[in-house]
């Protein structure tokens, strides 16, 4: 009963936050101030967007409503980022209109020189990126490239063994409810329970009992490093393939920031939009011996006309991540995720594994109340502009709706310009909140406090210009 009546009035409190932020955006979009906590002009998206402030006022509205929100809040959420500004106008570009269906040379219409260039550029990137011999830049997200992949390499009812979705996996490595477990017999390695690592023994000897004919290396809520090159030998020793899915650690592989997967993968996975910054969008990369298979399964085994504005963002954001300025953002987002994980420590909160050497954390919030639930602690968070999400922990005896975990991750803030101070300031916000997190005035207080903490780093794509 508490607890309903604690989370309903969080709910209230995240309620009157987004009321305040409509309430600041009537004429542009606004930011705190880097001094007192006020609102203060950054720019006027309505002179950017001009076509569509004029003639969808309700639309736009919606949209300055969340570029406000992404101001005025810090992202903790690990698999988000904020693209640059670069990669947003690729986004919204022309190349939205244009059917480019097959491959660069081999397109069913008419008109696309530009967009085989578009495609070849994103493809020589990719390739030149992860050190891979194929790329395919068509996936419309990373469980499409997934999908795509399983379809080039299995036939229906083949094993899969992937990573359970409750210790960390992906629902795309074969949860029941999703084309992957409904088409493939799924089986999963857990994490062992002592130690919440990956037990590579373990992982083999399911392996070899089983005789999957893929395994699935990749996770979303892991945050240690996973040996690419143990998984690989052990898909051979097993006759498996592997496919090594690097959604979230796709930007610090890219940034040397973690072992790559390449050369120890059949193939290799990821979205685009996680530490990679790019657009919501995905990629398969593979050897040669399997690029016709991969082009196949992607068009027209799964998709139709690929999305040429997004494949050019994907191309813009590789060109980025290409840059040696990419390895500091990796290194740093790194750096990041050990700072926070130290000062929730220091302050008695467990971490699963104890510690991380990734860009994120899971917190066993039982470590320091039995009570609070990761639904609860995730909204008193939200209720002071800290945005993260509950997160089932390994061996979690909660359902996934309230969970015993939350889930931090840097990428966003490190984007922002953060270094390890602020992540110990954050870190002590967020102690602070979970041992109150009925404490409205200290939540009100905090909340403030975040709200100077981003004037002081502006998100620094957005569609906006500094007034
Ligand atoms: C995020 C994620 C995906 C897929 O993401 P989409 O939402 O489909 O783009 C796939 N695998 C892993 C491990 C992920 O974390």
């Amino acid at each position: 009963m508490l607890h309903d009546n604690a989370s309903s009035s969080i709910a209230g409190r995240e309620r009157s936050v987004q009321r305040d932020l409509r309430e600041t955006v009537g004429g542009g979009i606004f930011a705190a101030d880097a001094t007192g906590g006020r609102i203060r002009t950054i720019s006027g998206m309505d002179k950017i967007m001009t076509a569509l402030s004029q003639t969808d006022p309700e639309a736009f509205g919606i949209l300055q409503a969340e570029s406000s929100r992404q101001h005025s809040t810090l992202e903790l959420i690990a698999s988000e980022n904020h693209a640059s500004a670069a990669v947003l106008e690729a986004t919204g570009s022309v190349l939205t209109d244009k059917y480019a269906e097959g491959y660069p040379g081999h397109r069913y219409y008419r008109g696309c020189r530009q967009s085989d260039r578009v495609e070849q550029l994103a493809i020589a990137r990719a390739k030149a990126l992860f050190g891979a011999e194929h790329a395919n830049v068509q996936p419309h997200c990373g469980t499409s490239a997934n999908i795509a992949v399983y379809m080039a390499a299995l036939d229906p009812g083949d094993t899969i063994l992937g990573m359970d979705l409750s210790h960390g996996g992906h629902l795309s490595h074969g949860l029941r409810l999703n084309y992957s477990g409904i088409y493939y017999k799924a089986v999963f390695y857990t994490l062992d329970k002592q130690t919440e690592l990956l037990d590579m023994d373990a992982v083999r000897d399911l392996a070899l009992k089983e005789r999957p004919k893929m395994i699935i290396a990749g996770a979303s809520a892991y945050p240690r490093t996973i040996d690419f090159e143990a998984f690989g030998k052990i898909a051979a020793e097993a006759g498996a393939y592997l496919l090594s899915d690097i959604a979230h650690i796709a930007g610090l592989v890219a940034g040397a920031a973690h072992p790559s997967p390449v050369p120890h993968s059949t193939f290799v996975t990821t979205t685009t939009h996680k530490t990679l910054r790019g657009p919501r969008s995905g990629i398969v990369l593979c050897k040669n011996e399997w690029a016709k298979k991969v082009d196949s399964a992607v068009f027209p085994g799964l998709q139709g006309g690929p999305f040429m504005h997004q494949i050019l963002a994907k191309a813009v954001a590789m060109g980025e991540a290409a840059r040696p300025e990419f390895t500091d953002y990796a290194k740093q987002v790194v750096a990041n995720a050990a700072a926070l994980a130290e000062t929730l420590m220091e302050k008695g909160w467990r971490l699963v594994t104890g510690g991380t050497d990734n860009h994120l954390m899971l917190v066993d919030l039982r470590s320091r109340n039995e009570n609070l639930t990761g639904h609860v602690a995730s909204g008193a968070l939200a209720a002071a502009r800290l945005v993260a999400n509950k997160n089932v922990i390994p061996f979690d005896p909660r359902p996934p709706m309230q969970t015993s975990g939350l889930r931090f991750g840097t990428p966003a803030l490190t984007t922002r310009g953060m270094k390890e101070t602020q992540m110990t300031q954050i870190g002590e916000w967020i102690d602070q909140i979970l041992t109150n997190h009925e404490d409205e005035d200290l939540i009100a207080r905090i909340g403030k406090e975040v709200l100077e903490m981003c004037g002081v780093f502006p998100v620094p794509n957005q569609n906006t210009r500094q007034t």
